[in-house]
């Protein structure tokens, strides 16, 4: 097709939407007079975010899709402050924004809040179970009393007798009876079939609660879960007067694994990382997926210097490791990863050893990559703290 041709069947096209279709270098003037002013305001900011979309897009040479132009909405309209937040710290640190950051970015902004929407769900259907179950029970215990009540009267109450002797009221009572009697134990069957299908639905919640936590890639707790855990193991390191560090890993050079051999073989990398890392740890390290190509580790009992020997151990294992793609046999080279950790008990407040974790990583790749790098202890009332 000519590009006359394809910018025809274009305009034919806009048209049919609404709309006029671009201009061309070679179409006529077109009188500005004739565009209509803004009407109101609201069409004036419309204009603005419009362009303020188009100004981010641009700015980052990024494509126009539905991805990118949500991302772009809800970073200029700032109804993402996490997402927000994210990009100026990326610009902040001179890096690009690319398409795959933005993936990695949004899938990681995003995720937490459906799982704790999903989580809270599950929290409201299994504390309304809890109570239903409650109801049935004692509805059970109840209609289980009034049935032998009913049935030690009914016992001696016969219709046709009380007609026999003439007696239609007694007659009457005696059917009314053994009616009641027999309703009543259809809804004993009921209630006896409701717990049924209630400890059903309470044990299908609670793997719901547990698929919940678990990454569906790389099987490890996900971000979620390790937050629960991270909460417990400050609480428990506290009270048992435990050493406690935490870690940050990310894998090195990730999107070259993706780009040179596929996402379907990047998957597979981040699954041996996961199991390198959760099967040469000590027990006592918690290991999650805490997104993208980034894992997190809470080590309990083990001093910042051994930590970082384990921690290190591990790095050297993976590093030395030869992995082959198995369905292309073309070599992935050497898979490293670097890492930040810090000693939780050296900041008063845990989140900010999680912080501090994350800014050591960030030194660690800028140092180049493949190494542990610790955070710095911080200083208390203008003494260093020791490191245990
Ligand atoms: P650096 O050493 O600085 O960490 O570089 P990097 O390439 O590892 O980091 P970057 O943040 O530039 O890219 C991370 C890539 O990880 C981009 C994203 O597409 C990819 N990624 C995130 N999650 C997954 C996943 O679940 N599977 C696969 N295959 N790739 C993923
Ligand atoms: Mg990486
Ligand atoms: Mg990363």
């Amino acid at each position: 097709m000519s590009e006359d041709e394809t910018h025809t069947v274009r305009a034919g096209w806009l048209h049919r939407l609404g709309l006029t279709p671009r201009r061309r270098a070679s179409d006529p003037p077109v009188d500005a007079s004739a565009c209509p002013p803004p009407t109101d305001t609201t069409l004036q900011r419309r204009r603005e975010m419009l362009a303020d979309v188009s100004s981010f897009l641009m700015a980052h040479g990024l494509p126009v899709n539905s991805f990118t132009l949500d991302v772009a909405h809800k970073v200029m309209a700032e109804t993402d402050t996490r997402l927000m937040r994210a990009v100026e710290d990326r610009v902040r640190a001179g890096e690009p924004i690319t398409l795959d950051w933005l993936e990695t970015v949004a899938d990681r902004c995003g995720k937490p809040e459906g799982t704790q929407a999903l989580q809270d769900l599950i929290e409201r259907l299994e504390s309304t179970i809890t109570q239903f179950a409650q109801t049935a029970s004692d509805a059970r215990s109840a209609t289980s009393r009034y049935s032998s009540a009913l049935e030690q009267h009914a016992e001696g109450l016969d219709a046709n007798d009380a007609l026999q002797g003439g007696d239609t009221i007694a007659a009457q009572i005696a059917v009314m009876v053994h009616d009641m009697l027999a309703r009543t134990r259809l809804l004993e069957g009921e209630l006896d079939r409701s717990a049924r299908e209630t400890r059903k639905l309470e044990k299908n919640l609670a793997d719901a609660r547990r698929e919940a936590e678990v990454d569906y890639l790389t099987g490890l707790p996900n971000r979620r879960a390790f937050e629960a855990v991270f909460a417990q193991e400050v609480a428990e390191a506290q009270q048992a007067g435990h050493a406690l560090c935490v870690a940050f890993c990310d894998i090195d050079h990730f999107k070259r694994i993706n780009d040179a051999h596929g996402h379907e073989a990047g998957d597979r990398i981040l699954r041996t990382v996961a199991k390198t890392l959760s099967r040469l740890l000590p027990n006592a390290c918690h290991v999650a997926r805490h997104g993208g190509e980034e894992f997190v580790i809470v080590m309990r009992g083990l001093s910042m210097a051994e930590a970082v020997a384990k921690l290190d151990e591990v790095r050297g294992a993976m590093a030395g490791r030869r992995l082959i793609n198995r369905s292309t046999d073309i070599p992935f080279g050497q898979i490293t990863f670097s890492a930040g950790i810090a000693d939780v008990r050296a900041h008063e407040d845990p989140r900010e050893a999680l912080r501090c974790a994350d800014r050591a990583l960030y030194v660690a790749k800028s140092e180049g990559r493949n190494r542990i790098v610790c955070a710095p202890v911080p200083f208390v009332d203008g003494m260093r703290t020791a490191n245990s």
